[in-house]
């Protein structure tokens, strides 16, 4: 860091060493740092906190930033900018409530038009990941072309925003597949895994009216299944019922998301997805497990009835847009649901072991540190 330049907090670990999560002083970003005036600078307001910083925390995944022997974390972030370049449209002013997406480009040709979602190349560009600074600090600055505006009505749950988007690539690629078909007319959607994203694709999937079935493995009730009631979803557990039960009573499904983090569940939905069905794996498994399945019954129960099983990872822009516009939704016809989400708050930056605690506690479905208050300054 160079003598006098201004610092700021922020918490990071030491990639690759286990128990180095720490707080400590970084240099404090300004609006230049972006070339051709397209700098965002923002006051981080909420950061949340997800298996993935987990996987980092406890050094099984992430790398530093070239010349730097830590990475600062976080990616599910919530700010409010503070000051713009004069290239920055219109739509980003200070005061306003911003969510910034978290890879960017590399070299592929999908990197070249903004799509590094769907990147060709093996090395991943993603803030608070891999090789890029996160957000889990007092600021950051960003170019104004990964930076999503908000209204102000989600000063609360726009933390909530990055998982969302998830969800909704994932879905959205399945409706994209979907047009393979002269028509369709989705009816019953399965949703493996109540966790945060989980627990987000049913929300996405119920404001596009399919009857939703979540299943998952602790029986109910707890806080997970009565959040899927709460919108209309049907909470099966599956320490209580095996998949194939609940598809032949719930079924058949017309799409299906798996979230659950475990891959034999992958195998156990392409079992039961309904014809011309389209089934979605998201979790990201980094193990090594495998698992016995009955492959001639999958394979030609996806040939016969021409079923698709598609993979999704990280988000677009447009699938933030997306995320926020059915945030707004899902205020207005489940208000308070999104928040109740946010099952466990942390107090600032200045208590890191306090992020590990909250991400390890069983009853958590997201944890969040609070950073600052918005200022107010936005609201209109
Ligand atoms: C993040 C994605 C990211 C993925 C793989 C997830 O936790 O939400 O943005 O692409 O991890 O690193």
């Amino acid at each position: 860091m160079a003598a006098g330049a201004a610092t700021m907090r922020a918490i990071a670990v030491r990639p690759g060493v286990a128990d180095s999560l720490h707080a400590r002083d970084v240099r404090q970003p300004r609006v230049d740092d972006v070339s051709n005036g397209r700098g965002v600078l923002v006051r981080v307001l909420r950061m949340g906190l997800c298996g993935t910083d987990r996987d980092i925390i406890r050094a099984e995944y992430g790398q530093a930033p070239p010349g730097d022997d830590f990475l600062v974390i976080g990616h599910e972030n919530l700010g409010e900018v503070v000051d713009v370049g004069p290239n920055v449209p219109p739509s980003i002013r200070p005061g306003g409530l911003v969510v910034s997406t978290v890879r960017r480009p590399g070299h592929s040709i999908y990197d070249l038009i903004g799509r590094q979602d769907i990147t060709l190349d093996d090395v991943y560009y993603e803030r608070g990941i891999n090789l890029l600074h996160g957000y889990l600090s007092e600021w950051y600055v960003e170019d104004c072309a990964w930076v999503v505006p908000l209204g102000p009505a989600l000063s609360s749950v726009g933390v909530l925003l990055e998982p969302t988007s998830i969800a909704e690539k994932g879905i959205g690629q399945a409706y994209a597949l979907q047009r393979r078909l002269p028509l369709w007319r989705p009816e019953r959607g399965l949703v493996i895994g109540a966790g945060t994203i989980g627990l987000l694709a049913a929300l996405v999937l119920r404001l596009r009216g399919l009857d939703v079935t979540v299943y998952s493995r602790r029986p109910g009730p707890y806080l997970n299944s009565e959040l899927a009631e709460a919108i209309g979803a049907r909470y099966e557990s599956s320490s209580l019922r095996p998949l194939a039960d609940v598809a032949r009573e719930q079924g058949p499904f017309d799409i299906a998301f798996e979230a659950s983090g475990f891959s034999p569940l992958a195998w156990a939905a392409a079992d039961v997805l309904g014809k011309n069905g389209v089934l979605v794996l998201s979790s990201v498994t980094g193990g090594a497990r495998t698992a016995e399945i009955p492959s001639d019954h999958i394979n030609e129960g996806f040939v016969l009835g021409n079923k698709v099983m598609v993979g999704t990872v990280n988000a677009s822009r447009e699938d933030f847009e997306r995320g926020a516009n059915d945030q707004l939704l899902a205020e207005a016809l489940y208000p308070g649901w999104l928040e109740r989400l946010l099952t466990t708050p942390i107090n600032g930056l200045a208590d890191p072991a306090a992020v590990l605690r909250a991400l390890e506690d069983q009853h958590t479905i997201k944890a969040h540190v609070e950073i600052a208050a918005p200022s107010g300054k936005g609201a209109r």
